[in-house]
């Protein structure tokens, strides 16, 4: 059987994914997996501001967090990875590195950007509902600037802003470049990702378009030569490889060859 890495999985402690770390593991065994790391969405200290509590686990739950990924390493006879998916905010920046890298021992954060936060870190707009050039913009550069503090192993969805913004016009192009020059200076890989393959498509004035990965941003991503790496962002045990292999699909269409390891990680 063909083998594939992934580096984006959830675990029940974000409260809206179901499985545990075993639980993945085995299914990732029984469906070709080398490689499997995890990335549950990060905790935050009690004194820092948290927009979206509701989706994180606490950071008394980190040392559950180890053993289970521990329990998961025992079980299968490929590596497996503890990661942290992570906002972008620089009041956190010593957070990211000292604690979660340092303290907790992460072989990986990824950055995932789903927030922009304007007015001094007093409103935060969820990126699909961003409806105005301005923000967007915002976030664009706030997802820079993350991909610029050398913390991170990869852009999780760079394309999500797609969401909000479902036409290709000058407005997203330009927000794409922006994204994929960034990356390509910093040698950053960019995430195909497979969970927005499962989603519902748009309709657009130039046909039907995944919400993400969209399919302008990724030839834009291939002209330039970028590093990508295709992931599931699996929320449940049975998409922990299945929409692994979608987001390959879809990469071959544009010529386009993944990681199948990253650089950061141990070995
Ligand atoms: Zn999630
Ligand atoms: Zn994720």
């Amino acid at each position: 059987m063909k083998t594939i890495s992934n580096f984006h999985t959830h675990t029940y402690l974000c409260k809206h994914a179901v499985g545990s770390p075993k639980e993945y593991a085995l299914q990732a065994q029984k469906e070709g997996c080398s490689v499997l790391g995890f990335t549950d969405h990060c905790p935050y200290p009690q004194n820092m501001p948290d927009y979206w509590p509701e989706i994180r686990m606490s950071t008394e739950e980190v040392s559950l967090y180890k053993s289970m990924i521990q329990k998961a390493k025992e079980a299968v006879p490929f590596p497996i990875y503890m990661g942290f998916e992570c906002e972008w905010d620089s009041r956190f920046k010593s957070w990211y590195s000292d604690e979660l890298l340092g303290t907790y021992g992460a072989d990986y954060i990824i950055l995932g950007s789903h927030w922009v936060t304007t007015q001094g870190g007093n409103r935060h707009v969820y990126a699909p509902n961003i409806d105005n050039n301005s923000d967007l913009n915002h976030y664009i550069d706030q997802t820079i600037d993350g991909m610029r503090s050398g913390l991170f192993a990869f852009l999780a969805h760079p394309d999500l802003f797609m969401i909000s913004h479902p036409e290709w016009d000058q407005q997203t192009k330009s927000c794409s470049l922006a994204l994929i020059d960034a990356a390509k200076d910093l040698n950053l890989p960019m995430e195909i990702n497979g969970l927005g393959l499962s989603r519902e498509p748009n309709s657009t004035s130039r046909g039907i378009r995944y919400q993400y990965p969209y399919v302008e941003f990724w030839e834009l991503v291939a002209e330039k030569k970028l590093t990508v790496v295709c992931n599931s962002d699996a929320h449940k045990p049975e998409h922990v490889l299945f929409n692994a292999w979608k987001a390959r699909d879809f990469a071959g269409r544009f010529g386009l060859t993944p990681l199948e390891n990253l650089d950061v990680l141990p070995k």
